[in-house]
């Protein structure tokens, strides 16, 4: 299908779609495989992260170096490397990835599929893997490190490569607004305390985790404090504990403190419950959970489930996926913004270069270098005076990747060769 003249969007039709990415296209560079290096690291948390379903204290995350031999411009053969992160939590409470499982699938089924097929180039990855169910942000990682190896080559940013690659006819922004997830408090004051730190860094989008136990009463003491405040609230699929009378008359009653949205309130597989609450709510509803790929947010949309959708790259299997996603949504006007997983700054910079497009029109789960970690794995992404963050501009990820820090929370790494 074509675009509409004059449109800003092209109209895109999910038949339209491809079921997956592009075929990666003629090799010039002339691409070879060296390896992958899988990397576990545990990265002390500075407060410990609570949502409704657990928490933890230190980041147990699952990295992936992919390194890749090509010519460069001159015809020089190099070999170049590239970082990934998988999103997945130490445990099974986001999805059922959890970091030990993202590594076992990966070692034995993944890296082996990868090497295999000789994969040089992020479009490879999902063609390769597509005899693999699910494990979408294990997928994701090996993607995200060819793709930064790509775009490292080829001097590219990756906010400049998702806008290349993206329907919309907009540049990718200089900068993105910051915003912060806070996890579930104590008590209220915590909270406050929490939250006015986060306020005083100059942090103007705040997403405060809820649950039935602590919700109305915890947002309204946030607004009350910040009258002004952008405020969103996740229950992460908490509410389904309740019966549907019961989840909406407690989630009715956020509707008095402006909201931007309230995410993910009932079970990943309840899209009736989410549409009902559609209906009954002033309140947007977000999704996160349930939008596990490109087609279940099209349903997602055609049930009329949401009207605000969170983009997470890892959950959708890539950010390749992710920028269809985003343009789905921009073509039917449904706003976006970029969600997090307590990720590193190898994850967060591709993230804040993917909330540069310009239909991610709600700021994001994207705080600056410190807000998780007291030591990061990368150069820093800094909050800027104005509460934003400045979208990286160097090839790749654009940030560089600190190997001295990744030593010291390492905790495993094995280093499969290509053959
Ligand atoms: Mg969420």
């Amino acid at each position: 299908m074509g675009r509409r003249a004059g449109a800003k969007w092209a109209l895109i039709s999910p038949f339209d779609q491809p079921a997956g990415p592009d075929p990666a296209g003629p090799d010039p560079a002339g691409r070879q495989l060296v390896g992958f290096e899988l990397v576990r690291v545990s990265v002390p948390l500075r407060r410990p992260w609570a949502t409704a379903s657990g928490s933890f204290s230190e980041r147990d995350s699952l990295l992936v170096r992919a390194v890749v031999s090509l010519r460069d411009t001159n015809g020089d053969r190099q070999v170049m490397e590239g970082w990934g992160e998988c999103g997945a939590l130490p445990g099974p409470t986001y999805s059922s990835e959890y970091t030990a499982a993202a590594t076992e699938v990966s070692e034995r089924y993944l890296v082996p599929w990868l090497l295999r097929a000789r994969v040089t180039r992020a479009a490879e990855v999902w063609p390769a893997l597509s005899g693999a169910r699910g494990h979408h942000m294990a997928k994701a990682a090996f993607e995200a490190a060819l793709l930064d190896v790509e775009l490292r080559a080829s001097g590219q940013s990756m906010a400049d490569y998702f806008s290349a690659r993206s329907a919309g006819t907009q540049p990718a922004r200089a900068a993105v607004t910051a915003g912060v997830a806070v996890g579930l408090a104590n008590d209220t004051h915590e909270l406050l305390d929490e939250v006015g730190e986060y306020v005083g860094y100059g942090y103007k989008r705040v997403k405060l985790k809820i649950s039935p136990e602590r919700d109305a009463q915890a947002v309204s003491a946030v607004r009350k404090a910040w009258p002004d405040l952008v405020l969103f609230a996740d229950a992460n699929g908490s509410y389904q504990t309740l019966s549907p009378t019961e989840a909406t008359e407690r989630l009715s009653a956020l509707d008095d403190f402006g909201l931007a949205c309230l995410e993910q309130p009932l079970g990943a597989d309840d899209l009736r419950g989410h549409a009902q609450l559609v209906r009954r709510l002033r309140t947007p509803i977000c999704l996160d959970e349930t939008l596990t790929s490109y087609n279940a947010v099209v349903t997602a949309l055609d049930t009329r489930a949401c009207s605000v959708v969170n983009i997470k790259a890892g959950r959708l299997g890539g950010y390749l996926a992710a920028v269809r996603v985003h343009d789905l949504c921009a073509s039917r006007q449904v706003p976006v913004w970029c969600g997090g997983m307590v990720e590193t700054g190898i994850a967060r910079a591709a993230n804040v270069a993917l909330a540069a497009l310009p239909g991610f029109c709600l700021p994001g789960d994207l705080s600056a270098t410190g807000r998780f970690f007291e030591t990061d794995l990368t150069s820093p992404l800094p909050l800027r005076h104005d509460g934003t963050i400045a979208v990286p501009r160097g090839p790749g990820i654009g940030v560089v990747v600190d190997q001295e820090a990744v030593r010291l929370h390492c905790t495993w790494r094995y280093w499969w060769p290509a053959r």
